[in-house]
């Protein structure tokens, strides 16, 4: 009795998606268009009134245009948590400016803001939280950092969408920007794509500029508006990071359906909780109560000096796909030897990596699924 393999992670994707990307490619608009732009009217409209969304073709795009629209550059530094994906902090590299990786909370795997307020140097510009897993960071400690240490904040919320904390969404707030990822794992996808939203209209402005190689008018206003459509000035040198309006078309599908999706995914974080309550595994924090938690990750950990390696074979050898966010920044060749960093300068992040499991948490997973991960990791990790 084999059962076929249950994979980590896939898209919740279906008839409504594909009729959508059809229908985007028989009009004739195979790049950035009419659905790029109902996309990021339809985005701008969940986040709240003042609030513009840009799309992009990924979430690190846009956080390389948030930064340099911020005016991010050599000489700088930019916080960032050593517990994400390389991408929060490449795009620090990619101005020439350093990212400063600070511990996270072990509760929540957040940015630690006691550790950040304690990294500032005359030279931060810029705090990039990343609201892991997607679970919120507080937004008014966030705004507090930010006025006491004078820098500007980007919030990488490529798991948290959607998500919410003391009464406000991510993306809804006063940072300078946040920016969504809609990469094929995230909770909404468009296969490769990102959005970036801003109740700052310089910041927004700048980034419709520089995602299209520093054109000032973008293509769909160009084919709207009365001035010729050949005309345009190039005022910077730019980039191409344009997201096409196939894309778009998947991405609104998705976008109606996210509370939907998220609400599939609780539940099923809610069956592991109530599931796992008797093993020795800790199981991830929820957040303070009205959290609205995306659940884009549920990640438990194995008790101190356990072999989590070996749970993730054992799960493996079930047919359970399982992963482990993140490897933290400061472990990585390139980050380690850039800053000379040593685990003890992360002394939570490096203890906690070593017991992280990231469990499948998808919404298209079926009831007997989830089961399935239930009755492996019973059988696993019960005493
Ligand atoms: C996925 C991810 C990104 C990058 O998103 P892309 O859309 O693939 O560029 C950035 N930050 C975090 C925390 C992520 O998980």
């Amino acid at each position: 009795m084999t059962e076929s393999p249950l994979p980590f992670a896939l898209p919740d994707l279906g008839e409504a998606e594909i009729e959508a990307v059809t229908d985007a490619i028989r009009s004739g608009w195979v790049s950035s268009g009419p659905q790029v732009k109902a996309f990021e009217d339809e985005f701008a409209a969940l986040c709240g009134d003042g609030v513009t969304a840009v799309t992009v073709n990924s979430a690190t795009a846009g956080l390389h245009l948030a930064l340099e629209a911020i005016g991010i550059g050599p000489g700088d530094e930019v916080l960032v948590p050593t517990w994400t994906f390389t991408a929060t902090a490449e795009v620090v590299r990619y101005l020439g400016a350093e990212p400063v990786l600070v511990d996270v909370d072990p509760r929540t795997f957040n940015i630690d803001l006691g550790a950040a307020a304690a990294a500032v140097t005359p030279r931060t510009r810029a705090i990039m939280p990343v609201h892991f897993a997607g679970l919120p960071v507080s937004p008014s400690a966030l705004r507090d950092f930010a006025v006491t240490h004078g820098v500007r904040v980007v919030e990488d919320a490529a798991h948290a969408l959607p998500a919410a904390a003391e009464g406000e969404m991510v993306g809804s707030g006063a940072s300078d920007a946040t920016v969504f990822s809609f990469y094929a794992t995230k909770t909404i996808t468009t296969g490769e794509g990102g959005m970036v939203v801003s109740r700052n209209a310089e910041v927004t402005d700048r980034i419709k500029v520089m995602r299209l190689h520093g054109i000032s008018r973008d293509a769909f206003d160009r084919y709207r508006s009365s001035v010729p459509s050949w005309q345009y000035e190039v005022i910077a040198p730019g980039y191409k990071y344009n997201l096409t309006d196939p894309a778009a078309a998947m991405g609104r599908v998705q976008l109606a359906r996210a509370r939907e999706m998220r609400d599939r995914r609780a539940a099923i974080a809610a069956r592991y909780d109530e599931a796992f309550a008797d093993t020795d595994l800790q199981l991830p924090d929820h957040g303070p109560e009205g959290t609205l938690h995306a659940w884009h990750l549920y990640v438990v950990r194995v008790p101190q000096g356990d072999d989590r390696d070996g749970f993730i074979r054992a799960m493996s050898e079930r047919g359970i796909g399982t992963s482990v966010h993140f490897i933290p920044l400061h472990k990585h060749p390139y980050w380690r030897d850039r800053g000379a960093l040593t685990d003890d300068q992360f002394p939570q992040a490096s203890a906690e990596f070593e017991r992280v499991v990231s469990l499948p948490v998808f919404s298209s997973m079926t009831d007997a699924q989830v089961e399935r991960v239930v009755e492996a990791v019973t059988a696993l990790r019960s005493a």
